[in-house]
């Protein structure tokens, strides 16, 4: 299968080609030529999402030097389990996707550890190593790390904004070694992000260091995530026949975005609802049919802090006029008080812990009217709330217990170069 860039000025690429290449030439983002499509008999012996993604994936990666590895990255992706929980509702049936038992505890393990599998793999027989710059406000970088660390030929540079990332999320970025390098920045998020996008316009440095990326935008890492919805809304479908629905916590549109494409492959995905915090372009645009992208407002649920959603670019590529998304999808914003009043109700009412994130799922379901109400509904996990116990703990007032994988990274020793917010700087410490 072809990958072609939302823009249209670049050539469509092959699989492996897209993912070494990241972000296409003409500035736009790869997408699928076609969607294959799935009736959910197909996946009768597949339970767990290793096996559900071996099968759904298999037509991206078909006729590539990957596509007799696809179910073994599969596995390798998907070695942590991905609960779906049923938990107390006063109306219909309400689950919980929990996507945070990886090594780093957010849903950015599974993106990152296929990306990692699928790049070893490509890698295998180069003199020269892959150099992956990631900029990274807090959960991108460690999961990024964790899932490159020691795989051969390829070096990982993280930088992020140096005092700017909760202690815990400092130790995740910098208790690697060996092949990540963890660049604290004198300066802020979009200083590392300018850094990095200098880097790759220096043609003779890109190609001298081969560098390439793995933040969102790459389509290896947005494609991994529609297995753990197939696989979900498959094990549902099986149990009551019927669809299940989404409500997703939201800020660069990955998540979201590869909700709609599970959905568009056939599986049998009902309702996607995406909530956001305060950052509010993807709901404004719903209402008003403006795309009218801002400057990223700082919210607790930092992780969703992005004004101009990226994969926006790919949504819209699919659903072209607003009336058709609106068919499709709908959004919700959700404040900081709205987060803090959740996380304590739920505590509660539900027995259920949040992360600042999932608690915008939360309220954004519990703002609905009792006939939604009454259909069966998920809401999407995001992190592990230990991630952020410095917002959570003191709404719910004890102690958050550190999940095993988390616990580990934390006793780590840590270790990271300081540079000051230049291109100089970076290159100098690159080469
Ligand atoms: C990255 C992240 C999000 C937002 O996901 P997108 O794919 O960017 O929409 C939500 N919650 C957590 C915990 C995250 O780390």
């Amino acid at each position: 299968m072809k990958f072609r860039s939302t823009r249209g000025k670049a050539a469509a690429l092959g699989f492996c080609e897209t993912l070494v290449q990241g972000i296409a030439p003409d500035g736009g983002l790869y997408v699928p030529e076609e969607f294959p499509r799935f009736a959910p008999e197909v996946f009768a012996s597949a339970e767990e999402p290793a096996e559900v993604g071996a099968i759904m994936l298999a037509p991206f990666a078909q006729g590539t030097v990957l596509a007799g590895s696809m179910a073994r990255i599969c596995q390798e992706a998907f070695s942590f389990p991905i609960p779906l929980k049923q938990i107390q509702s006063d109306n219909g049936p309400l689950y919980v996707l929990e996507l945070f038992h990886g090594p780093t505890a957010a849903f950015k393990d599974v993106g990152a550890r296929f990306l990692a599998g699928c790049f070893e793999r490509l890698e295998a027989d180069q003199d020269n190593p892959l150099t992956i710059l990631v900029a990274t406000s807090g959960d991108t970088g460690g999961a990024v790390a964790a899932a490159f660390h020691r795989r051969p030929n390829i070096r990982v540079i993280v930088l992020f904004p140096k005092g700017l990332v909760s202690v815990r999320q400092e130790k995740q970025l910098c208790c690697w070694g060996d092949n990540v390098l963890s660049l604290r920045v004198k300066g802020n998020f979009d200083d590392c992000q300018r850094m990095v996008k200098e880097a790759f316009a220096e043609q003779e440095l890109c190609q001298r260091l081969r560098l390439s990326s793995a933040n969102s935008i790459n389509l290896g890492r947005l494609l991994p995530q529609a297995v753990y919805y197939a696989a979900a809304s498959l094990k549902f479908w099986r149990q009551t026949g019927q669809r299940l629905n989404f409500v997703i916590p939201t800020g660069n549109l990955g998540n979201g975005q590869a909700c709609v494409w599970a959905r568009k492959m056939g599986l049998p995905i009902g309702k996607i609802v995406l909530a956001t915090n305060l950052n509010r372009p993807i709901p404004d645009y719903l209402e008003t049919g403006e795309w009218a992208p801002a400057a990223s407002i700082a919210t607790l649920a930092s992780a969703m802090d992005v004004g101009n959603p990226s994969n926006m670019e790919r949504l819209r590529d699919l659903l072209p006029d607003v009336e058709g998304m609106r068919a499709e999808i709908s959004a919700s914003s959700v404040s900081d008080e709205e987060i803090r009043e959740q996380i304590s109700a739920d505590r509660l009412a539900r027995g259920e812990t949040w992360c600042p994130h999932t608690a915008t799922a939360a309220h954004v379901y519990d703002s609905f009217a009792s006939a939604e109400k009454s259909l069966p509904w998920a809401l999407v996990a995001t992190a592990h709330p230990a991630k952020f116990e410095t917002i959570v703990e003191p709404l719910i007032g004890h102690k958050v217990d550190i999940p095993e994988a988390l616990a580990k990274l934390l006793t780590l020793p840590t270790q990271a170069t300081e540079i000051e917010p230049t291109l100089e700087a970076l290159v100098g410490v690159l080469t």
